[in-house]
């Protein structure tokens, strides 16, 4: 079933998106075959598998996808504004990668793929279990791999992987603010996570009035690493890997080893190098 045959195909000629939809190849030659033909911008394929693609009829699951374009990232070590991206924080995006992979293991999946996007990132999972969540199931697993529901502070902490996903979120929003300290109010909060840091049960803090604060600030940061409307729909295309990112020039690739990778060298096309 996870057969290419399965899958619809998208191509962007312009520039523009993929305005050629509803494609489907029978393997993989007929689809080098089309691209050598077309030379297209842009390759897209659904995360959906389908009985018959080209009518996006037939559903059979979908890939449970978390997109991360850093150009969105809203807090970062580098000096980007919104919208731009640069090597230091094509890097740095890597740490919400590590937790959301470390949080999808928490789950017992197993079959997850890390995509270099040209722009960022795609987690993609394809364990056998997740094919068939509806969108509702996706968007728990979202709040869950990145921590955008606030720990609850009245009752008992359950769940302890929530927890510690949630808390590694707290660190990388303070490791953002020491690095540029240009955050705002949330300044106010670097000094006040490094008393905390030492403190192994937050459920302790509970009362205190700038830890609610804090709590509900993270959960803001954290709802806009991710796309979530590509993790709730099930019927999305997305950046095929190995084809070209036409934007930024960069080869939208599977990551085998994250902790080597260097988005600038390895996805830059090898004429290029
Ligand atoms: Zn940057």
């Amino acid at each position: 079933m996870r057969n290419l045959r399965y899958k619809e195909f998208g191509f962007d000629y312009t520039g523009e998106g993929p305005s050629d939809r509803y494609r489907k190849f029978e393997n993989i030659t007929d689809l080098e075959k089309w691209i050598r033909k077309k030379y297209p911008y842009a390759i897209y394929s659904s995360t959906a598998f389908y009985e018959i693609p080209e009518e996006m009829e037939g559903w059979l699951g979908s890939e449970l996808v978390f997109d991360l374009d850093v150009k969105d990232m809203p807090l970062r070590t580098c000096s980007c504004k919104r919208g731009d991206v640069c090597e230091i924080c094509l890097n740095d995006a890597k740490d919400y990668v590590y937790i959301i992979l470390d949080s999808l293991k928490e789950l017992g999946l197993k079959d997850i793929h890390v995509i270099f996007s040209g722009r960022g990132y795609h987690i993609r999972v394809v364990d056998e279990e997740i094919l068939n969540l509806e969108s509702f199931e996706r968007a728990e697993i979202l709040k869950f791999v990145i921590g955008c529901e606030p720990i609850d502070l009245e009752e008992e902490i359950k769940g302890y992987a929530y927890y510690k996903t949630f808390k590694r979120t707290i660190l990388e929003f303070l490791k953002r603010l020491d690095y540029s300290k240009k955050f705002g109010r949330y300044k106010r909060y670097i000094s006040y996570i490094k008393k905390i840091l030492s403190i192994d049960d937050l459920n302790s803090m509970r009362r205190s009035k700038i830890f609610r604060e804090l709590i509900n600030d993270v959960v803001k940061v954290n709802r806009e690493i991710l796309d979530s409307k590509v993790t709730v729909d099930l019927k999305r295309l997305i950046r095929l890997p190995s084809s070209l990112h036409s934007k930024v020039g960069l080869i939208c690739k599977e990551v085998k080893n994250l902790y080597k990778f260097n988005p600038i060298y390895d996805a830059r096309p090898k004429v290029l190098r």
